[in-house]
Protein backbone atom coordinates (compact mmCIF):
# COMPACT_ATOMS: atom_id res chain seq x y z
CA UNK A 1 0.00 0.00 0.00
CA UNK A 2 1.34 3.62 -0.71
CA UNK A 3 0.28 6.17 1.19
CA UNK A 4 -0.74 9.70 -0.50
CA UNK A 5 -2.30 12.42 1.35
CA UNK A 6 -3.52 15.66 -0.56
CA UNK A 7 -0.99 17.89 -1.57
CA UNK A 8 -0.45 21.08 1.48
CA UNK A 9 -2.02 24.13 0.40
CA UNK A 10 0.93 26.67 0.54
CA UNK A 11 -1.00 29.79 0.35
CA UNK A 12 -2.41 28.61 3.92
CA UNK A 13 0.60 27.37 5.26
CA UNK A 14 2.09 31.12 4.78
CA UNK A 15 -0.67 32.58 7.08
CA UNK A 16 -0.23 29.75 9.37
CA UNK A 17 0.62 33.28 12.08
CA UNK A 18 -2.63 34.77 11.59
CA UNK A 19 -4.54 31.41 11.45
CA UNK A 20 -2.79 30.59 15.19
CA UNK A 21 -3.75 34.29 16.19
CA UNK A 22 -7.10 33.91 14.69
CA UNK A 23 -8.04 30.29 16.82
CA UNK A 24 -6.35 31.89 20.47
CA UNK A 25 -9.06 34.81 19.95
CA UNK A 26 -11.68 31.58 19.86
CA UNK A 27 -9.87 29.11 22.51
CA UNK A 28 -7.61 31.69 25.22
CA UNK A 29 -5.21 30.17 27.29
CA UNK A 30 -3.08 27.65 26.25
CA UNK A 31 -5.84 26.01 23.73
CA UNK A 32 -3.62 26.68 20.56
CA UNK A 33 0.07 25.08 20.23
CA UNK A 34 1.75 26.36 17.05
CA UNK A 35 5.31 25.75 18.16
CA UNK A 36 7.08 22.70 16.42
CA UNK A 37 8.25 21.06 19.49
CA UNK A 38 5.78 21.10 21.31
CA UNK A 39 3.52 19.87 18.12
CA UNK A 40 5.76 16.69 17.53
CA UNK A 41 3.05 15.08 20.48
CA UNK A 42 0.23 15.15 17.64
CA UNK A 43 2.60 14.25 15.10
CA UNK A 44 0.85 10.04 14.39
CA UNK A 45 -1.81 8.19 15.74
CA UNK A 46 -1.06 4.39 16.96
CA UNK A 47 -0.26 3.42 12.88
CA UNK A 48 3.05 5.08 14.03
CA UNK A 49 4.54 4.73 10.41
CA UNK A 50 3.45 7.63 9.42
CA UNK A 51 3.82 10.78 10.21
CA UNK A 52 2.72 14.34 9.53
CA UNK A 53 3.04 17.43 12.11
CA UNK A 54 -0.22 19.55 11.33
CA UNK A 55 -0.11 23.49 10.64
CA UNK A 56 -1.28 24.34 13.92
CA UNK A 57 -3.11 22.56 16.97
CA UNK A 58 -6.34 23.68 18.80
CA UNK A 59 -7.29 22.10 22.02
CA UNK A 60 -11.19 23.57 22.81
CA UNK A 61 -12.82 22.61 25.32
CA UNK A 62 -16.61 24.04 25.41
CA UNK A 63 -19.13 22.60 22.06
CA UNK A 64 -19.48 26.49 21.12
CA UNK A 65 -15.46 27.07 20.64
CA UNK A 66 -15.45 24.00 18.61
CA UNK A 67 -18.11 25.58 16.88
CA UNK A 68 -16.49 29.05 16.23
CA UNK A 69 -13.59 27.13 15.18
CA UNK A 70 -14.87 25.04 12.53
CA UNK A 71 -17.05 28.13 11.12
CA UNK A 72 -13.75 29.90 11.35
CA UNK A 73 -12.30 27.35 8.90
CA UNK A 74 -14.68 26.67 6.81
CA UNK A 75 -14.89 30.30 6.12
CA UNK A 76 -10.91 30.12 5.33
CA UNK A 77 -10.92 27.03 3.62
CA UNK A 78 -8.42 25.42 6.18
CA UNK A 79 -8.83 20.86 6.37
CA UNK A 80 -9.60 20.03 9.73
CA UNK A 81 -8.48 16.92 11.41
CA UNK A 82 -10.30 15.70 15.01
CA UNK A 83 -7.99 13.74 17.19
CA UNK A 84 -9.54 11.73 20.66
CA UNK A 85 -6.87 9.76 22.51
CA UNK A 86 -4.56 9.38 19.23
CA UNK A 87 -4.58 5.37 19.31
CA UNK A 88 -5.98 4.92 16.15
CA UNK A 89 -4.45 1.86 14.53
CA UNK A 90 -5.24 3.08 10.63
CA UNK A 91 -4.14 6.43 10.13
CA UNK A 92 -7.27 8.45 10.99
CA UNK A 93 -6.00 11.31 13.35
CA UNK A 94 -2.73 11.74 11.43
CA UNK A 95 -2.30 15.38 11.12
CA UNK A 96 -2.05 16.94 7.43
CA UNK A 97 0.52 19.91 6.79
CA UNK A 98 -2.00 22.37 5.94
CA UNK A 99 -4.57 21.25 8.62
CA UNK A 100 -5.90 22.33 11.83
CA UNK A 101 -5.74 19.38 14.43
CA UNK A 102 -8.57 19.61 16.57
CA UNK A 103 -7.85 17.85 19.67
CA UNK A 104 -10.50 16.80 21.89
CA UNK A 105 -8.49 16.23 25.21
CA UNK A 106 -9.89 18.87 27.07
CA UNK A 107 -13.67 17.28 27.08
CA UNK A 108 -13.15 14.97 29.99
CA UNK A 109 -16.12 15.94 32.23
CA UNK A 110 -19.29 12.73 32.51
CA UNK A 111 -22.30 15.06 32.71
CA UNK A 112 -24.52 12.97 33.45
CA UNK A 113 -25.12 9.61 35.20
CA UNK A 114 -28.61 8.12 34.68
CA UNK A 115 -29.40 4.73 36.32
CA UNK A 116 -32.92 4.85 35.71
CA UNK A 117 -32.87 5.01 31.95
CA UNK A 118 -29.32 3.23 32.27
CA UNK A 119 -27.86 5.92 30.18
CA UNK A 120 -24.16 8.07 30.65
CA UNK A 121 -24.04 11.18 28.89
CA UNK A 122 -20.29 11.76 28.85
CA UNK A 123 -17.57 14.06 26.39
CA UNK A 124 -15.79 12.83 24.09
CA UNK A 125 -12.25 12.91 25.35
CA UNK A 126 -13.26 10.54 28.51
CA UNK A 127 -11.71 7.37 28.10
CA UNK A 128 -13.70 4.17 27.14
CA UNK A 129 -12.91 2.64 30.61
CA UNK A 130 -13.87 5.98 32.78
CA UNK A 131 -17.42 5.57 32.17
CA UNK A 132 -17.03 1.69 33.13
CA UNK A 133 -15.65 2.76 36.59
CA UNK A 134 -17.90 5.65 36.75
CA UNK A 135 -20.63 3.48 37.21
CA UNK A 136 -19.07 0.38 38.92
CA UNK A 137 -19.95 1.55 42.23
CA UNK A 138 -23.55 0.68 41.55
CA UNK A 139 -23.11 -2.60 39.60
CA UNK A 140 -23.27 -0.85 35.94
CA UNK A 141 -20.46 -1.41 32.97
CA UNK A 142 -20.45 -0.16 29.89
CA UNK A 143 -20.02 -3.06 27.43
CA UNK A 144 -17.24 -2.01 24.05
CA UNK A 145 -14.25 -2.53 25.53
CA UNK A 146 -11.37 -2.27 22.88
CA UNK A 147 -7.71 -3.42 24.24
CA UNK A 148 -6.62 0.47 24.43
CA UNK A 149 -10.24 1.32 27.04
CA UNK A 150 -7.37 2.76 29.28
CA UNK A 151 -6.10 5.12 26.47
CA UNK A 152 -8.90 6.10 23.88
CA UNK A 153 -11.46 8.24 24.32
CA UNK A 154 -15.17 7.41 23.97
CA UNK A 155 -15.35 10.01 21.22
CA UNK A 156 -12.64 8.15 19.23
CA UNK A 157 -14.66 5.32 19.90
CA UNK A 158 -17.58 6.38 17.91
CA UNK A 159 -15.80 7.96 15.02
CA UNK A 160 -14.30 4.17 14.58
CA UNK A 161 -16.91 1.52 15.93
CA UNK A 162 -15.04 -0.15 17.91
CA UNK A 163 -15.29 -3.29 19.06
CA UNK A 164 -13.54 -5.30 21.94
CA UNK A 165 -13.78 -8.81 23.30
CA UNK A 166 -17.11 -8.47 24.73
CA UNK A 167 -18.50 -7.38 22.08
CA UNK A 168 -19.60 -10.85 20.52
CA UNK A 169 -22.57 -11.08 23.08
CA UNK A 170 -23.32 -7.49 23.85
CA UNK A 171 -22.99 -5.50 20.46
CA UNK A 172 -20.02 -3.04 18.69
CA UNK A 173 -20.52 0.81 19.99
CA UNK A 174 -22.93 1.03 17.13
CA UNK A 175 -25.08 -0.90 19.24
CA UNK A 176 -24.39 0.84 22.91
CA UNK A 177 -24.74 4.83 21.61
CA UNK A 178 -28.13 6.47 22.17
CA UNK A 179 -27.32 9.87 20.99
CA UNK A 180 -24.97 12.50 20.60
CA UNK A 181 -24.42 15.97 19.71
CA UNK A 182 -22.57 16.66 16.52
CA UNK A 183 -20.87 19.89 15.22
CA UNK A 184 -20.61 20.55 11.28
CA UNK A 185 -18.01 21.66 9.86
CA UNK A 186 -20.61 24.88 8.58
CA UNK A 187 -20.34 25.38 12.92
CA UNK A 188 -24.10 23.96 13.18
CA UNK A 189 -24.68 22.07 16.00
CA UNK A 190 -26.73 19.05 15.67
CA UNK A 191 -28.37 16.83 18.07
CA UNK A 192 -29.16 13.07 17.27
CA UNK A 193 -31.26 10.46 19.56
CA UNK A 194 -31.08 10.72 23.31
CA UNK A 195 -31.63 8.48 26.18
CA UNK A 196 -34.17 6.63 24.00
CA UNK A 197 -33.02 3.85 22.17
CA UNK A 198 -36.59 4.31 19.51
CA UNK A 199 -35.61 7.39 17.58
CA UNK A 200 -37.79 9.09 14.51
CA UNK A 201 -36.50 9.79 10.98
CA UNK A 202 -33.39 8.21 8.93
CA UNK A 203 -30.82 6.25 11.55
CA UNK A 204 -28.23 9.31 11.49
CA UNK A 205 -26.47 8.06 15.06
CA UNK A 206 -26.06 4.96 12.37
CA UNK A 207 -24.29 6.86 10.08
CA UNK A 208 -22.18 8.99 12.32
CA UNK A 209 -20.89 6.13 14.34
CA UNK A 210 -17.97 4.69 12.42
CA UNK A 211 -17.83 7.99 10.25
CA UNK A 212 -14.16 8.23 10.93
CA UNK A 213 -14.23 12.11 11.86
CA UNK A 214 -15.24 12.66 7.67
CA UNK A 215 -18.86 14.08 8.80
CA UNK A 216 -18.72 16.21 11.96
CA UNK A 217 -17.16 16.32 15.34
CA UNK A 218 -18.67 14.78 17.97
CA UNK A 219 -18.89 17.13 21.51
CA UNK A 220 -21.13 14.54 23.33
CA UNK A 221 -22.29 11.24 23.71
CA UNK A 222 -24.91 9.12 25.10
CA UNK A 223 -23.92 5.45 25.98
CA UNK A 224 -26.00 2.82 27.17
CA UNK A 225 -24.88 1.13 30.47
CA UNK A 226 -25.26 -2.57 31.38
CA UNK A 227 -25.90 -4.42 35.02
CA UNK A 228 -22.45 -6.63 35.52
CA UNK A 229 -23.64 -10.34 34.83
CA UNK A 230 -24.06 -12.36 38.42
CA UNK A 231 -21.62 -14.46 37.47
CA UNK A 232 -18.42 -14.63 34.74
CA UNK A 233 -16.38 -17.39 34.32
CA UNK A 234 -13.54 -18.04 31.93
CA UNK A 235 -12.20 -21.09 29.91
CA UNK A 236 -8.63 -21.23 28.66
CA UNK A 237 -8.89 -24.35 26.11
CA UNK A 238 -5.87 -24.90 24.53
CA UNK A 239 -5.57 -27.12 20.96
CA UNK A 240 -2.59 -28.90 18.92
CA UNK A 241 -3.76 -27.40 15.50
CA UNK A 242 -5.01 -23.60 14.62
CA UNK A 243 -7.88 -25.28 12.35
CA UNK A 244 -9.34 -27.36 15.52
CA UNK A 245 -9.44 -24.41 17.57
CA UNK A 246 -11.76 -22.63 14.50
CA UNK A 247 -13.96 -25.41 14.17
CA UNK A 248 -14.31 -25.37 18.04
CA UNK A 249 -15.58 -21.38 17.85
CA UNK A 250 -18.02 -22.77 14.83
CA UNK A 251 -19.44 -25.32 17.11
CA UNK A 252 -20.14 -23.45 19.85
CA UNK A 253 -21.82 -20.60 18.01
CA UNK A 254 -23.65 -23.27 15.96
CA UNK A 255 -24.82 -25.19 19.45
CA UNK A 256 -26.74 -21.65 19.79
CA UNK A 257 -24.51 -20.88 22.77
CA UNK A 258 -23.06 -16.76 22.54
CA UNK A 259 -20.37 -16.43 25.01
CA UNK A 260 -19.52 -12.64 26.71
CA UNK A 261 -16.56 -13.23 25.18
CA UNK A 262 -14.38 -16.03 22.32
CA UNK A 263 -10.97 -15.38 21.72
CA UNK A 264 -7.96 -17.08 19.94
CA UNK A 265 -4.45 -16.65 19.94
CA UNK A 266 -2.20 -18.55 17.72
CA UNK A 267 1.35 -20.05 19.38
CA UNK A 268 3.62 -16.97 18.75
CA UNK A 269 0.75 -14.72 19.93
CA UNK A 270 0.46 -17.04 23.29
CA UNK A 271 4.65 -16.81 23.70
CA UNK A 272 4.91 -13.12 23.32
CA UNK A 273 2.27 -12.44 25.21
CA UNK A 274 2.97 -15.07 28.32
CA UNK A 275 6.45 -13.79 28.23
CA UNK A 276 4.91 -10.32 29.01
CA UNK A 277 2.13 -10.94 31.40
CA UNK A 278 2.66 -14.42 32.95
CA UNK A 279 -0.98 -15.16 32.65
CA UNK A 280 -0.30 -19.60 32.80
CA UNK A 281 -1.04 -19.85 28.83
CA UNK A 282 0.07 -23.05 27.94
CA UNK A 283 3.45 -23.49 26.17
CA UNK A 284 2.69 -26.74 24.60
CA UNK A 285 -0.34 -25.65 22.26
CA UNK A 286 -0.74 -24.40 18.63
CA UNK A 287 -3.91 -22.51 19.85
CA UNK A 288 -5.60 -21.27 22.55
CA UNK A 289 -9.44 -20.14 22.97
CA UNK A 290 -10.24 -17.89 26.39
CA UNK A 291 -13.94 -18.42 26.33
CA UNK A 292 -16.25 -16.25 28.65
CA UNK A 293 -19.47 -17.23 29.62
CA UNK A 294 -21.43 -15.24 31.85
CA UNK A 295 -24.90 -14.76 33.51
CA UNK A 296 -26.93 -16.23 36.55
CA UNK A 297 -24.86 -19.29 37.79
CA UNK A 298 -27.01 -21.74 37.42
CA UNK A 299 -26.64 -20.85 33.67
CA UNK A 300 -22.90 -19.90 33.88
CA UNK A 301 -22.16 -23.47 35.37
CA UNK A 302 -24.67 -25.37 32.43
CA UNK A 303 -22.70 -23.41 29.45
CA UNK A 304 -19.22 -24.59 30.69
CA UNK A 305 -20.01 -28.86 31.04
CA UNK A 306 -21.66 -28.07 27.42
CA UNK A 307 -18.88 -26.04 26.22
CA UNK A 308 -16.26 -28.24 27.52
CA UNK A 309 -17.75 -31.32 25.90
CA UNK A 310 -17.74 -29.33 22.13
CA UNK A 311 -14.26 -28.58 23.01
CA UNK A 312 -13.48 -31.77 23.85
CA UNK A 313 -15.17 -32.98 20.72
CA UNK A 314 -13.27 -30.77 18.20
CA UNK A 315 -9.90 -32.21 19.93
CA UNK A 316 -8.98 -29.73 22.94
CA UNK A 317 -5.47 -30.82 24.46
CA UNK A 318 -6.41 -28.93 27.82
CA UNK A 319 -8.49 -26.77 29.55
CA UNK A 320 -8.35 -24.33 32.57
CA UNK A 321 -12.01 -22.67 34.14
CA UNK A 322 -11.30 -19.54 36.14
CA UNK A 323 -11.93 -20.37 39.90
CA UNK A 324 -12.20 -16.67 41.18
CA UNK A 325 -11.89 -13.11 39.83
CA UNK A 326 -8.73 -12.82 39.62
CA UNK A 327 -7.52 -15.82 37.82
CA UNK A 328 -10.66 -14.72 34.89
CA UNK A 329 -9.06 -11.55 34.99
CA UNK A 330 -5.50 -13.19 34.25
CA UNK A 331 -6.81 -15.33 31.65
CA UNK A 332 -7.89 -11.70 29.96
CA UNK A 333 -4.48 -9.96 31.26
CA UNK A 334 -2.40 -12.07 28.42
CA UNK A 335 -5.23 -11.56 25.30
CA UNK A 336 -5.50 -7.82 26.25
CA UNK A 337 -2.01 -7.29 26.52
CA UNK A 338 -0.88 -9.09 23.36
CA UNK A 339 -0.40 -6.16 20.88
CA UNK A 340 2.33 -4.74 23.25
CA UNK A 341 3.55 -8.10 24.03
CA UNK A 342 4.25 -8.79 20.33
CA UNK A 343 5.89 -5.09 20.31
CA UNK A 344 8.28 -7.05 22.64
CA UNK A 345 9.87 -9.52 20.01
CA UNK A 346 9.89 -7.55 17.31
CA UNK A 347 11.34 -4.08 16.42
CA UNK A 348 8.33 -3.73 14.62
CA UNK A 349 4.79 -4.91 13.72
CA UNK A 350 1.91 -3.60 11.48
CA UNK A 351 -1.10 -4.33 12.96
CA UNK A 352 -4.29 -6.07 10.28
CA UNK A 353 -7.87 -5.81 10.93
CA UNK A 354 -10.07 -7.72 8.74
CA UNK A 355 -13.11 -9.72 9.15
CA UNK A 356 -14.38 -13.08 6.98
CA UNK A 357 -17.19 -15.20 8.37
CA UNK A 358 -16.68 -17.39 11.16
CA UNK A 359 -16.54 -20.68 9.20
CA UNK A 360 -13.60 -19.18 7.07
CA UNK A 361 -11.58 -18.94 9.92
CA UNK A 362 -8.98 -22.26 9.32
CA UNK A 363 -9.08 -21.19 5.83
CA UNK A 364 -8.24 -17.94 6.15
CA UNK A 365 -4.88 -19.44 8.28
CA UNK A 366 -4.00 -21.30 6.36
CA UNK A 367 -3.65 -18.68 3.91
CA UNK A 368 -1.96 -16.44 6.18
CA UNK A 369 0.56 -19.24 6.50
CA UNK A 370 0.90 -19.23 3.09
CA UNK A 371 1.66 -15.16 2.56
CA UNK A 372 3.97 -15.43 5.79
CA UNK A 373 5.93 -17.87 3.86
CA UNK A 374 6.27 -15.89 0.45
CA UNK A 375 7.18 -12.67 1.90
CA UNK A 376 9.63 -14.66 4.98
CA UNK A 377 7.69 -12.25 7.66
CA UNK A 378 6.58 -13.47 10.42
CA UNK A 379 3.23 -13.25 12.10
CA UNK A 380 1.25 -14.08 15.51
CA UNK A 381 -2.43 -14.10 14.92
CA UNK A 382 -4.96 -12.83 17.66
CA UNK A 383 -8.48 -12.83 17.02
CA UNK A 384 -12.15 -11.94 18.27
CA UNK A 385 -12.96 -15.58 16.84
CA UNK A 386 -16.54 -15.23 17.70
CA UNK A 387 -16.94 -12.10 15.85
CA UNK A 388 -14.44 -13.33 12.95
CA UNK A 389 -12.65 -10.49 13.20
CA UNK A 390 -8.61 -11.17 12.78
CA UNK A 391 -5.98 -9.24 13.80
CA UNK A 392 -2.84 -10.92 12.17
CA UNK A 393 0.72 -8.63 13.58
CA UNK A 394 2.66 -8.56 10.60
CA UNK A 395 6.30 -8.21 12.30
CA UNK A 396 9.01 -6.60 10.53
CA UNK A 397 12.33 -4.22 11.12
CA UNK A 398 11.75 -0.71 9.72
CA UNK A 399 15.30 -0.37 10.00
CA UNK A 400 15.76 -3.14 7.30
CA UNK A 401 15.76 -1.43 3.67
CA UNK A 402 12.12 -2.87 2.15
CA UNK A 403 10.73 -4.40 5.26
CA UNK A 404 8.07 -1.94 5.58
CA UNK A 405 7.29 -2.25 2.11
CA UNK A 406 6.77 -5.85 2.33
CA UNK A 407 4.85 -5.74 5.42
CA UNK A 408 2.33 -3.72 3.91
CA UNK A 409 2.47 -5.97 0.68
CA UNK A 410 1.30 -9.02 2.89
CA UNK A 411 -1.14 -6.77 4.99
CA UNK A 412 -2.99 -5.94 1.93
CA UNK A 413 -3.12 -9.60 0.54
CA UNK A 414 -4.78 -10.61 4.54
CA UNK A 415 -7.61 -8.24 3.75
CA UNK A 416 -8.03 -8.82 0.00
CA UNK A 417 -8.07 -12.73 1.43
CA UNK A 418 -10.79 -11.55 3.62
CA UNK A 419 -12.76 -9.73 0.81
CA UNK A 420 -12.24 -13.01 -0.92
CA UNK A 421 -13.73 -15.34 1.56
CA UNK A 422 -16.86 -13.18 1.90
CA UNK A 423 -15.71 -11.27 4.65
CA UNK A 424 -14.89 -7.29 4.70
CA UNK A 425 -12.03 -4.81 5.50
CA UNK A 426 -11.97 -3.96 8.74
CA UNK A 427 -13.67 -5.32 11.53
CA UNK A 428 -13.35 -2.41 14.19
CA UNK A 429 -9.96 -0.58 13.26
CA UNK A 430 -11.49 1.78 10.73
CA UNK A 431 -10.24 2.65 7.25
CA UNK A 432 -8.35 5.77 7.45
CA UNK A 433 -5.35 5.79 5.30
CA UNK A 434 -4.30 2.23 6.13
CA UNK A 435 -7.19 0.68 4.21
CA UNK A 436 -7.88 3.50 2.15
CA UNK A 437 -6.56 2.24 -0.80
CA UNK A 438 -8.10 -1.25 -0.83
CA UNK A 439 -11.69 0.38 -0.62
CA UNK A 440 -12.51 -0.74 -4.44
CA UNK A 441 -11.27 -4.70 -3.59
CA UNK A 442 -14.49 -4.42 -1.80
CA UNK A 443 -16.90 -1.56 -3.23
CA UNK A 444 -17.90 -0.40 -7.31
CA UNK A 445 -16.90 3.08 -7.80
CA UNK A 446 -21.03 3.44 -7.52
CA UNK A 447 -20.71 2.51 -3.76
CA UNK A 448 -17.76 4.45 -3.40
CA UNK A 449 -19.75 7.80 -5.17
CA UNK A 450 -22.73 7.09 -2.69
CA UNK A 451 -20.84 7.38 0.23
CA UNK A 452 -19.12 10.44 -0.91
CA UNK A 453 -22.55 12.25 -1.70
CA UNK A 454 -23.27 11.44 2.41
CA UNK A 455 -19.80 12.88 2.79
CA UNK A 456 -20.42 16.06 0.72
CA UNK A 457 -24.22 16.32 2.60
CA UNK A 458 -22.32 17.40 5.81
CA UNK A 459 -18.82 18.37 4.80
CA UNK A 460 -19.77 19.89 1.00
CA UNK A 461 -15.88 21.47 0.78
CA UNK A 462 -14.43 18.36 2.05
CA UNK A 463 -12.38 20.00 5.09
CA UNK A 464 -13.04 17.45 7.09
CA UNK A 465 -10.24 14.73 7.64
CA UNK A 466 -9.52 14.53 3.80
CA UNK A 467 -7.45 11.95 2.31
CA UNK A 468 -9.04 9.40 5.14
CA UNK A 469 -11.26 6.81 3.74
CA UNK A 470 -12.18 7.38 0.29
CA UNK A 471 -9.51 5.82 -2.23
CA UNK A 472 -10.23 9.01 -4.72
CA UNK A 473 -11.56 12.40 -4.16
CA UNK A 474 -14.27 13.83 -6.10
CA UNK A 475 -15.71 17.56 -5.68
CA UNK A 476 -19.34 17.23 -4.82
CA UNK A 477 -20.93 19.32 -7.42
CA UNK A 478 -19.40 16.72 -9.57
CA UNK A 479 -20.02 13.63 -7.93
CA UNK A 480 -22.06 11.01 -10.70
CA UNK A 481 -20.73 13.59 -13.68
CA UNK A 482 -17.36 14.16 -14.44
CA UNK A 483 -14.54 12.25 -12.34
CA UNK A 484 -12.32 15.09 -10.58
CA UNK A 485 -9.02 12.99 -10.09
CA UNK A 486 -7.96 15.74 -7.66
CA UNK A 487 -5.70 18.32 -10.04
CA UNK A 488 -4.91 20.96 -6.92
CA UNK A 489 -5.99 17.33 -4.94
CA UNK A 490 -2.72 15.90 -6.52
CA UNK A 491 -1.41 13.16 -3.88
CA UNK A 492 1.95 13.58 -2.89
CA UNK A 493 3.74 11.03 -0.91
CA UNK A 494 3.52 11.47 2.71
CA UNK A 495 7.11 11.27 4.66
CA UNK A 496 7.18 7.81 6.51
CA UNK A 497 9.17 6.85 8.99
C1 LIG B 1 -2.69 -1.32 21.82
C2 LIG B 1 -3.95 -1.00 21.08
C3 LIG B 1 -5.03 -1.87 21.17
C4 LIG B 1 -6.22 -1.60 20.48
N1 LIG B 1 -7.27 -2.46 20.61
C5 LIG B 1 -8.43 -2.18 20.00
C6 LIG B 1 -9.54 -3.06 20.15
O1 LIG B 1 -9.51 -4.06 20.88
N2 LIG B 1 -10.68 -2.72 19.50
C7 LIG B 1 -10.78 -1.60 18.72
O2 LIG B 1 -11.84 -1.36 18.15
N3 LIG B 1 -9.74 -0.76 18.56
C8 LIG B 1 -8.57 -1.01 19.18
N4 LIG B 1 -7.51 -0.16 19.02
C9 LIG B 1 -7.65 1.02 18.12
C10 LIG B 1 -8.10 2.34 18.80
O3 LIG B 1 -7.81 2.33 20.18
C11 LIG B 1 -9.58 2.62 18.57
O4 LIG B 1 -9.82 2.82 17.19
C12 LIG B 1 -10.12 3.83 19.34
O5 LIG B 1 -11.51 3.92 19.21
C13 LIG B 1 -9.53 5.16 18.89
O6 LIG B 1 -9.89 6.13 19.86
P1 LIG B 1 -9.02 7.46 20.03
O7 LIG B 1 -9.68 8.31 21.05
O8 LIG B 1 -7.62 7.13 20.28
O9 LIG B 1 -9.23 8.11 18.60
P2 LIG B 1 -8.15 8.78 17.64
O10 LIG B 1 -7.07 7.82 17.32
O11 LIG B 1 -7.74 10.09 18.18
O12 LIG B 1 -9.04 9.04 16.35
C14 LIG B 1 -9.57 7.96 15.63
C15 LIG B 1 -10.51 8.50 14.54
O13 LIG B 1 -11.64 9.08 15.14
C16 LIG B 1 -11.78 10.45 14.77
N5 LIG B 1 -12.23 11.14 16.00
C17 LIG B 1 -11.69 11.04 17.23
N6 LIG B 1 -12.43 11.75 18.11
C18 LIG B 1 -13.44 12.31 17.40
C19 LIG B 1 -14.54 13.15 17.73
N7 LIG B 1 -14.76 13.57 18.99
N8 LIG B 1 -15.38 13.55 16.75
C20 LIG B 1 -15.20 13.13 15.47
N9 LIG B 1 -14.18 12.33 15.10
C21 LIG B 1 -13.32 11.92 16.06
C22 LIG B 1 -10.41 10.87 14.27
O14 LIG B 1 -10.51 11.90 13.29
C23 LIG B 1 -9.90 9.57 13.66
O15 LIG B 1 -10.40 9.42 12.36
C24 LIG B 1 -6.32 -0.41 19.68
C25 LIG B 1 -5.24 0.46 19.61
C26 LIG B 1 -4.07 0.17 20.29
C27 LIG B 1 -2.94 1.16 20.18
Amino acid sequence: MSIMMPEADQAVLARRTEIAAALRAIVPGEGVIDSAAEMLAYESDGLTAYRQPPMVVVLPDTTEQVAKVLKYCQQQGIKVVPRGSGTSLSGGALPLADGVLLGLGKFKRIREIDFDNRVVVTEPGVTNLAISQAVAHAGFYYAPDPSSQIACSIGGNVAENSGGVHCLKYGMTTNNVLGCEIVLMSGEILRIGGKSAENAGYDLMGIITGSEGLLGVITEITVRILQKPETARALMVGFAEVEAAGECVAAIIGAGIIPGGMEMMDKPAIHAAEAFVHAGYPLDVEALLIIELDGPQVEVDELIKRVEAIAQGCGSTSCQISTSEAERNLFWAGRKAAFPAVGRISPDYLCMDGTIPRGALPKALARIRELSEKYGLGVANVFHAGDGNLHPLILYDANKPGEIEKAEAFGADILRCCVELGGVLTGEHGVGIEKRDLMPEMFTEIDLNQQQRLKCAFDAEGLLNPGKVFPTLHRCAELGRVHVHAGKLAFPDIPRF
